[in-house]
Parts: structure tokens; sequence; C-alpha cells
């Protein structure tokens, strides 16, 4: 599979919608998956990419809350506004729901794109493009992070340190818990993790992990454990990781059912909990979060592109090739 660039035309808009002129864009791992043609639902030919900011250039006529100008970050999706999901709020869970950059939708790896207006949110003038474009990997991470109720006696660890386990904890220092422990074999990544704060890095491949964590936890274990990366030991490890009453939070997007031991989760009331990607409240939440200086975006963008240089990354990332890197955002 290779990358391309075509033609196309500006796409038209309907009346309650937004043309949006795409400034900076991310790269994400699924756009990488549907360049290897291993991602279920972004399939080629398609125009990729989710995670941007841009100018609005049209307004459709019955669209009341921005103007031509206005800089947004746009969450990629929205709910069909009938299900019971959406009725509750958890459109991200929607049966029917649409995304930026599957099938028809042209994602952000393009010139201009469209989007509802309940899918932006209004920029304030001392964010950058490149900054906001992480507004929607962060966002993963902090709805993660919301959905269990950590605290500061709360004792944490992270299973891999890809791009969503540095996001998730970016979100979960700002909760300023306990001791948290971050397992993963790159030592960039280690190294970019203890820019969070006071974290105890991990090496599994040639540590032990589990008798550290149990060493630190007078043998308990700890409250949470986020599954960041799709790997069957990783999450049989997580559980072995979590204190009696303790939360496993799975993030990452696994492709075949495993088997755990249930007795275990059973005994020690152990919780496993999914966590899929986020609503536009985790967005504000992840701009506040820039706004008041918690999280360090300096750490997690580690290179930067200029749109032309894109499919090349894309096709490099597909290779395996740069795999210290955290964030690549284009700029457009
Ligand atoms: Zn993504
Ligand atoms: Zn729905």
């Amino acid at each position: 599979m290779q990358t391309e660039y075509v033609d196309i035309a500006i796409p038209e808009i309907g009346d309650n919608q937004v043309l949006i002129k795409v400034e900076a864009a991310g790269i994400c791992h699924s756009d990488v998956m549907a360049l290897q043609g291993k991602h279920p639902y972004r399939i080629p030919p398609v125009i990729t990419g989710h995670e941007f900011s841009g100018t609005i250039t049209r307004v459709g006529s019955d669209v009341k809350d921005f103007l031509i100008g206005d800089k947004v970050c746009v969450e990629p999706q929205i709910g069909c506004g009938e299900c019971i999901y959406c009725k509750e709020g958890n459109y991200n869970l929607c049966n029917n729901k649409a995304l930026i950059g599957v099938g028809e939708w042209i994602g952000a790896f393009a010139e201009y794109t469209v989007a509802y207006p309940s899918m932006c949110i209004k920029l304030p003038d001392q964010i950058s493009f490149e900054e906001a474009a992480l507004f929607e990997p962060l966002s993963v991470g902090i709805h993660a992070v919301e959905m269990l109720n950590i605290k500061r006696d709360s004792n944490i660890a992270v299973l891999g340190c890809g791009t969503i386990g540095m996001m998730t904890l970016a979100a979960l220092m700002t909760k300023r818990p306990k001791k948290v422990f971050v397992s993963e074999i790159s030592e960039s990544k280690r190294m970019i993790a203890r820019k969070f704060g006071d974290i105890c890095t991990l090496n599994p491949n040639d540590q032990d992990i589990n008798t550290v964590i149990m060493d630190s936890t007078d043998g308990n274990g700890v409250d949470f454990v986020f599954v960041t990366v799709p790997v069957e030991s990783v999450l049989q490890q997580a559980i072995w990781l979590a204190r009696k009453r303790g939360i496993v939070s799975i993030i990452a997007v696994f492709e075949s059912s495993i088997a755990l031991d249930v007795l275990y989760l059973q005994q020690g009331e152990r919780k496993v909990v999914g966590s899929s990607m986020y609503t536009i409240k985790d967005f504000y939440t992840a701009i506040n979060y820039r706004l008041n200086g918690f999280v360090d975006f300096n750490n997690l963008i580690t290179k930067k592109i200029s749109f032309d240089k894109l499919g090349d990354n894309i096709e490099r990332l597909a290779k395996g090739d740069m795999k210290d890197e955290i964030k690549i955002i284009a700029r457009l």
C-alpha cells in the first residue's frame, strides 16, 4: 500500500455545516493501520486524518455560533442523536455515529474538510494550531482517567507508553496520585514519561514489573492499571498488578478475545473496564489543561513536518520506522 496526493474539489457544505481549512493535523496509529489495510473501518482508498485544528472558511445558512475566520479544533465524531447512548450523552458509544476520515467524510489530511458546529470548539488565541491538533489524542487519555475515581492517595500503573499511554499519563498526573509506574520497552519513551513528574519507569524486558510494583505497594498491587497497548500478555499482567477492588482500564484496541484469570478477578473483586474515544467534554478539559499549564505539550509533539511530507511519514511509520516518535504534526 502507498499514499498518494490527489486533486479533489473543495467539499460542499450543508446548511448546518462549516467548511474548515485544515491548519495542523497529527498522525494517529489508526492512519498507519489504514495504510496497512489493518484498520476495521478506515478502508482505502480513503482520506484519513482526524486529529486537527483549522480555520472556518465558510458557514452554512443555519449556523449561528461560528463565523468565517474562527480558529477551531474539531472533535471528529458525531452521534445519530436518536439512540439510547446519544440520549444519555454518551454519543461516543453511538450505534450509528459518523467519523471524519472514514468512508466518504474527508479527513484532515486534506486542505479542507467539513464539520457540524457541535463538533467545533473555538480556540483561545494563545493556543497554536499544532497544540490544538493534540487535543484529540489527549482527550482519549482524559476520558479514560475521568471514568475512574483517581485520588491523591491512588497508586497507578500505565502499561505501554506510546502516544495513548503518554496522553493517559499526562491526564492522570493532573490528579497528583501517590505512586505512578510506567512500563515501556523504549528507553526514549521512558525518558519522556519521566518529564511528567515523579514517575517510576520500568523496562519490562529487563525488570520483573510484578515484583517491583508489589514490593512498592506492600504486596497489594495498584488501585488502577491502564492498558494502552493491545498485547495479550500485557492485559493478563495488568490484572495481576491490580489490588483487590482495583480497576483495570483497557484503552488499547484489541483485535481478538483473550482468556483472563477470572477466578483472580472474582476473588479480589477486581474490575475490568473499557474506555472508548471521548466526548466533547473531554476536549474542554484538554483545553483547560493546556491553559492552566497542567500538561506540557512540548513533551508530546516530537516531530513537526510540512504537509507534503505527510505521505512519506505515514509510509515510514507503516514500515516500523520512527518508533520513538510520540506525535508527528503536519502543518498545512
Ligand atoms: Zn487517533
Ligand atoms: Zn446514537
